[in-house]
């Protein structure tokens, strides 16, 4: 029997929040896979266009994830990486998580077509405990995205494709577009409204309709020189989101709210601490326009108490939970399924992340949209090289897996991790 057949699965699902998804048992194993060999590194990525500006010493994780899987007379490789803003988390996985993947002697699927991650993220949860979710939620997705690649590539299809099929949706044909917008706007040292200015100007000139900026960092009459800025080079109004980086307290959140609400923004994101819920709902209280929140919120039982005790409002506000921040896509689904079975709509949700993985997750599951970042957290950000969106929606590479392949820089440091 699999070593992942014995695990006890009750215990997985109390250490991740909520009840993990159940693979059918397979009659006859028509044939094994399993993970033959995992590399990892950390690397600097830059919050910036220009690397050069300071980012705050920020990392993330590279994995190729190499299966025992042959497919056109080569190994199947997964790549992944921990999407943005946390820092590496070479530790965790090392030590902990890509262990439990090489001990798995079968990760097949039920049919034995391809890999399972479910399972796989079953074998990575195994003896967690509840609670104290920290950031190996983000060790875990950063291996997840890696399953995924890999998955869909012994399949033959592109993520999306993939995706909507194992969890038994609908892919339209020729596929929908996916409507995206540009994230970016940090702050810059010298120089910052005409700098940012110019930034948005490039990304409106890229086809990005709908831009979000930072705030939150500087004194409030300053951000609203940015705002400004920000909106009159974009072509029409409410396409301006702003991104306080959950820098306000209960009275800094009421004075910007008050700044904020005429200006008709498309929404304030992450307007305090992401657990102070008392200043969230406050605010909701408070500011008519949509709200955007849990980019910082990593497990169920973390959204449950988002939805329980932020005061956000089905109607308008935004979801921003990021599927490789949440323990990867087994556990973003979770929160999915559960807030859609509280009320909230697919489209409010609208993944944090910026790059090629979060598009196929939002494709597939028939989300809001999702954010991009054309510019920053280079080169693993973004589409595929010389695609831009036409009228605010991306299309997504048809390329076997998740398509880092069609981002000749990115590609190359996946590769790198194989030397
Ligand atoms: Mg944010």
């Amino acid at each position: 029997m699999a070593a992942w057949r014995r695990a006890d699965s009750a215990s997985i699902d109390r250490a991740i929040g909520g009840k993990s998804r159940r693979t059918p048992t397979r009659e006859a194993s028509v044939s094994r896979m399993r993970i033959a060999d995992i590399r990892e590194r950390s690397l600097a990525i830059s919050r910036h266009g220009d690397p050069s500006l300071p980012s705050g010493g920020l990392t993330t994780s590279i994995v190729a994830l190499v299966t025992d899987v042959v497919r056109s007379g080569a190994r199947v490789i997964g790549y992944g990486f921990a999407s943005i803003g946390r820092y590496a988390q070479g530790g965790l996985i090392r030590e902990r998580f890509a262990p439990r993947l090489l001990a798995m002697s079968d990760l097949a699927d039920a049919s034995g077509n391809s890999l399972d991650p479910f399972c796989a993220a079953r074998a990575m949860l195994a003896g967690e405990k509840p609670g104290g979710h920290g950031e190996r939620c983000v060790a875990i997705g950063t291996l997840d995205m890696a399953l995924w690649d890999a998955a869909a590539k012994i399949a033959g299809l592109p993520l999306y494709r993939f995706l909507a099929a194992r969890l038994g949706r609908k892919v339209a044909e020729p596929p929908a577009t996916l409507p995206v917008y540009a994230g970016g706007g940090y702050y810059y040292p010298r120089d910052d409204v005409a700098r940012l200015a110019d930034e948005i100007a490039r990304l409106r000139d890229g086809g990005y309709t709908r831009v979000k900026i930072k705030i939150g960092s500087a004194p409030l009459k300053e951000d609203l020189r940015r705002i400004e800025a920000a909106q009159r080079r974009l072509d029409a109004p409410g396409c301006l989101a702003v991104d306080a980086m959950n820098a306000y307290g209960p009275e800094a959140s009421r004075a910007a709210a008050e700044a904020l609400a005429p200006l008709g923004l498309w929404w304030f994101e992450d307007v305090c601490d992401p657990l102070d819920f008392a200043t969230l709902a406050d605010t909701a209280l408070r500011y008519e326009g949509p709200i955007a929140a849990g980019e910082a919120l990593f497990s169920l039982a973390e959204a449950k108490l988002l939805d329980r005790h932020g005061g956000l409002r089905r109607d308008r506000d935004i979801l921003l939970f990021d599927p490789v921040h949440c323990y990867g896509l087994p556990g973003y689904l979770q929160i999915l399924e559960y807030l859609e079975g509280a009320g909230w709509p697919r489209r409010a949700f609208w993944p944090h992340g910026g790059h090629l993985f979060t598009l196929h997750v939002a494709t597939a599951l028939g989300l809001g949209g999702a954010e991009v970042n054309p510019l920053c957290f280079q080169p693993l950000a973004g589409l595929g090289d010389g695609e831009t969106p036409r009228n605010g929606r991306a299309t997504l590479p048809e390329a076997p897996g998740i398509g880092f392949e069609t981002k000749a820089e990115a590609f190359a440091l996946f590769r790198s991790l194989l030397e």
